[in-house]
């Protein structure tokens, strides 16, 4: 409820289309629209079970579309097999390491990494207008757990 101003954008959004304003919709839009960013469908679904909602995996994936649509959330493509999703007020642009034991995100930002892609792109005769960051490895909770090594010696 942090921000319950997206949430009448939301509605405007499913007006303006002549969407059904369902409870099942503005619920899920006010859980993602809160939260910290980077949930998948399934977290959702999950989050909302926990709250005693028990929606559908394709209700969830409809609604998702819809905030995708309206612009309220972004969906992010992190190389996983699934995707997440985070509002967009979380952009401005931001870089995103992810981890790929636990699945944890990372968001920062470093201006000289913009400049590198800046310099690069027009070294090369090439005006950028957008570019993604995404770092896979492991966290530092992954790499510091001793049951996280799987590493034999032979
Ligand atoms: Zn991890
Ligand atoms: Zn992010």
């Amino acid at each position: 409820m942090a921000d319950a101003d997206v949430g009448d954008r939301f509605r405007a959004f499913l007006r303006e289309r002549n969407l059904p304003i369902t409870s099942q919709r503005l619920v899920i839009a006010d859980l993602l629209l809160n939260a910290p960013g980077h949930l998948s469908a399934e977290d959702v679904t999950a989050q909302l079970g926990e709250k005693g909602h028990k929606f559908g995996l394709a209700t969830v994936y409809r609604t998702l579309d819809l905030l995708v649509a309206s612009g309220l959330v972004v969906e992010r493509d992190f190389g996983e097999g699934f995707r997440r999703y985070e509002p967009a007020r979380e952009v401005p642009h931001h870089y995103h390491l992810t981890c790929t034991v636990c699945g944890s995100v990372t968001e920062f930002f470093d201006e000289r990494v913009e400049d590198i892609i800046r310099i690069s792109a027009r070294a090369r005769g090439f005006v950028p207008a957008k570019h993604r960051l995404l770092v896979q490895g492991t966290c530092r909770t992954c790499r510091g757990a001793p049951h996280g090594s799987t590493r034999s010696v032979s």
